[in-house]
């Protein structure tokens, strides 16, 4: 990749934010209408975008034969950016799983990557965690400032988050599927369902609100190694998608104050 201006997919992003002079939620529409490229609605069905240039002609093709949320698509636009910048993507590309994060092939990495410092890029969202500590509300408030998805912030705050903590999506029959975890989490989750989770609280009870926060043993989540200490677990149910969307975070000195003044 030495013959190009930048290495790295972020650095394409943050070029564009910069030489743009872009702030969040950030201007896609300006990006497309400047870099001329079209975005256009088709049932595509077997995927979810593609990114078509041929002929003069710069396309990025959304398929609309499945629900489209406006953040998702937000990312899904910025991903077929990125492909467009970075030279050594080629014209044509089909893009499925986008948001998943868990593809094998580089370039859907690199294109996710892209999009990720986009949307969010790193200097302002340092601003916006300096000093702050790690919960929902947070990732929530952030998300809605940036115009991304909750699993997309959650991803970019703990990639530079301080704290232990990990974000995972939690399935009625207890699979899990770990989002991001900060750099300092080294805990391994239990396997199956856990039972005492308020995560599973919220799967199986009709009563439970929308939102838990609850303090509880690392070993009601953790696999044992010997040291067990207080978490904070804040789940909240995602009713459309059918499961529950979980922050784990180990409690810090002011979280075991809050508790005693809660009691
Ligand atoms: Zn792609």
């Amino acid at each position: 990749m030495s013959n190009y201006i930048y290495n790295y997919p972020e650095q394409y992003a943050q070029d564009i934010v910069s030489s743009f002079d872009l702030t969040p939620p950030i201007d896609l529409t300006k990006i497309c209408e400047t870099l001329e490229l079209k975005i256009n609605y088709e049932p595509l069905y077997s995927i979810e975008a593609l990114l078509i240039v041929s002929a003069g002609k710069k396309n990025i093709i959304i398929d609309n034969s499945r629900a489209i949320y406006p953040q998702r698509e937000r990312f899904t636009i910025a991903h077929e950016i990125g492909h467009y910048i970075m030279p050594w993507h080629e014209n044509l590309q089909q893009c499925d799983k986008i948001v998943n994060f868990d593809s094998d092939d580089e370039v859907e990495n690199q294109a996710n990557d892209f999009a990720s410092e986009l949307l969010v890029p790193k200097s302002n969202l340092l601003e916006d965690i300096k000093g702050k500590r790690i919960t929902l509300t947070l990732i929530k408030d952030l998300a809605e400032q940036y115009g991304v998805s909750l699993v997309v912030m959650a991803r970019r705050v703990l990639q530079y988050a301080d704290s232990e903590a990990v974000v995972l999506i939690y399935y009625p029959n207890g699979k899990k599927y770990v989002q991001m975890k900060s750099k300092t989490f080294k805990e391994e989750l239990k396997d199956g369902c856990i039972t005492k989770s308020s995560a599973h609280k919220l799967l199986t009870s009709y009563n439970t609100s929308a939102e838990i926060k609850d303090v509880l043993e690392s070993s009601i989540w953790f696999k044992e190694n010997g040291d067990t200490y207080k978490i904070i677990e804040e789940s909240m149910f995602q009713n459309n998608l059918g499961r529950v969307f979980t922050l784990l975070r180990k409690a810090d000195d002011d979280d075991i104050l809050d508790l005693l003044w809660d009691i």
